[in-house]
């Protein structure tokens, strides 16, 4: 869906791939003693996982919901290993690997079903050994056992830790690099994302999509007779004022300078227009205080509307980036939804 989550999703699909091969090579080795010593369940359900992993391997790659795949891949995989641990042949040692739930876990479902799945999984370990090794000395059965939890629900602290770490940090890049920093509005990163978005949405649910640019009037004026300072400060205004218009499923992003693009969702052409005039009624009556009086601003806007006027979204883009040219160009301070039929602003 959004570049951010692709990026962790890299990171995870390498992290299977390196599973696979082990589970490829190890179903194997392990089938292969399994046969010498003529354990046959053993054998074949370690056999056919290396069928699956070597299935998983092929489609990878292709693979649009990791996430699922992971799932499907990953319980069949530990309940093997409980089953391994239950079997009264295996050695003692195979234990080992109870250190290797939360790792694998978190690394590859992150944090909610890395918890939930490391508890259960270690859980059912710990008690696969306290029902094997019963017989023997009392005091170190419940060392080892003891030694073995600690160790493990240690290594699942650590990386419940990290994890947690590691996700904040990655949405707080991800909330500033899809943040203009002078605004504070989304910039065109989100509105990349959150069409996306939109659009499946508008499309499953035949419901309109409608894009407005909308470019202050003169802007070079401010800068040049107050200054750049109070050209930011008129930008703040600018941006505050029409956020405070909109409604919460509305993205309102500047897209640079002083153009800015509202994405409205379930929003008609005629809807967008009526919003954009209302967006220019509140601009004129709510002007910028500089230097104790008031700084008018206008702005000129263009409407596009999803399947009209294209699909994609710089189709959409060069459209209403067209008609806020085509309202520039015949005076100002309008609004246009179709070309070559700009309609000047009613009297506020
Ligand atoms: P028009 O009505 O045709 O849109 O005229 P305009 O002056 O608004 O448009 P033009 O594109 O010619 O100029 C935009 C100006 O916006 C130029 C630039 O100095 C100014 N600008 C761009 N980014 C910023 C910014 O971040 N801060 C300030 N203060 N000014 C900016
Ligand atoms: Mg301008
Ligand atoms: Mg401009």
């Amino acid at each position: 869906m959004s570049s951010s989550h692709h990026h962790s999703d890299q990171h995870r699909r390498l992290v299977l791939k390196a599973l696979l091969w082990l589970t490829l090579f190890g179903g194997v080795c392990f089938s292969a003693i399994n046969i010498m010593r003529e354990n046959w369940i053993l054998a074949v359900l370690e056999l056919s996982y290396s069928f699956i992993s070597l299935y998983c391997l092929l489609v990878i790659n292709r693979s649009e919901n990791l996430r699922t795949l992971t799932i499907i891949y990953l319980v069949p995989f530990f309940t093997l290993m409980m089953v391994i641990l239950f079997q009264p042949r295996t050695s003692f040692s195979v234990f080992a690997w109870i250190q290797t739930i939360p790792i694998i876990f978190y690394l590859l479902l992150g944090l909610r079903l890395g918890l939930w799945g490391s508890l259960l999984f270690i859980g059912i370990g710990l008690f696969a050994f306290s029902q094997r090794f019963t017989s023997d000395n009392q005091v170190t059965n419940i060392l080892i056992l003891a030694n073995l939890g600690a160790a493990a629900l240690s290594v699942t602290l650590f990386s419940h830790i990290y994890e947690r770490s590691r996700l904040r940090n990655e949405q707080r890049l991800t909330e500033l690099a899809t943040t203009d920093s002078l605004t504070g509005l989304a910039n065109r990163m989100r509105l990349a994302d959150v069409f996306e978005r939109e659009i499946n949405h508008a499309k499953r649910n035949r419901t309109p999509l409608a894009l407005v640019f909308l470019d202050i009037d003169h802007f070079k004026l401010i800068n040049d007779r107050y200054g750049h300072k109070a050209g930011d400060k008129a930008l703040c205004h600018f941006a505050q004022l029409l956020s405070g218009r909109l409604r919460s499923g509305d993205l309102f992003c500047r897209l640079g300078g002083e153009e800015f693009a509202v994405l409205l969702p379930n929003t008609s052409a005629e809807q967008a227009a009526t919003i954009a005039h209302s967006l220019c009624e509140r601009l004129a009556a709510t002007p910028l205080e500089l230097e104790g009086r008031p700084l008018p601003m206008t702005l000129s806007a263009g409407v596009a509307s999803f399947g009209e006027d294209g699909e994609l979204l710089d189709e959409l883009m060069q459209v209403a980036d067209r008609r806020t040219y085509s309202a520039k160009r015949t005076g100002r301070n309008r609004v246009v939804t179709e070309d070559g039929h700009e309609q000047p602003l009613a009297a506020t």
